[in-house]
């Protein structure tokens, strides 16, 4: 993993190229959602917090959506939870949900994007397929077993 002072400094040129100001809370948002791919806002603005004591919630909400729109990260809506957050783009990986605990985690792509075409395209090129797939999490599998016993 690279020393903080280096990945800040990147954020900052990532920033910057994007067109937005840099910013402490930012700069604190990448970092920690770098370290923690997935989380939803309210967990993200608890480890922004623990950098940033004075951060509020609605700054941390303002920033995801301005760094979303920007495309430096990427916001995932699994259908009837909170959006999720992640900093690797561009790759048309995939995720796996736990409908239990709601656990989310990366699938990777099996080949150029997009890896799936749709039976007709109604003359659409397409460039990405965005795939949730759905199931149980090897612990919630345990404990799902346990439980019948
Ligand atoms: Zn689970
Ligand atoms: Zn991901």
């Amino acid at each position: 993993m690279l020393p903080l002072y280096l990945v800040k400094t990147d954020f900052a040129t990532t920033l910057k190229h994007a067109g937005l100001s840099v910013t402490a809370v930012r700069l604190s948002v990448l970092d920690v959602l770098t370290h923690h791919p997935h989380s939803d806002a309210s967990r993200l603005y608890e480890l922004v917090q623990q950098q940033i004591p004075t951060v509020s919630i609605q700054a941390v909400y303002n920033n995801l959506h301005a760094l979303v729109e920007a495309k430096i990260i990427r916001d995932i809506k699994p259908k009837g939870q909170l959006s999720r957050y992640e900093t690797r783009m561009h790759d048309n990986h995939h995720h796996l949900v736990c409908r239990h605990c709601d656990s989310v985690v990366d699938a990777d792509c099996k080949g150029v994007a997009p890896c799936l075409s749709p039976s007709y395209n109604h003359g659409f090129t397409i460039d990405e397929a965005e795939v949730i797939f759905w199931g149980t999490c090897p612990s919630c599998q345990l404990s799902t077993q346990n439980g019948d016993r």
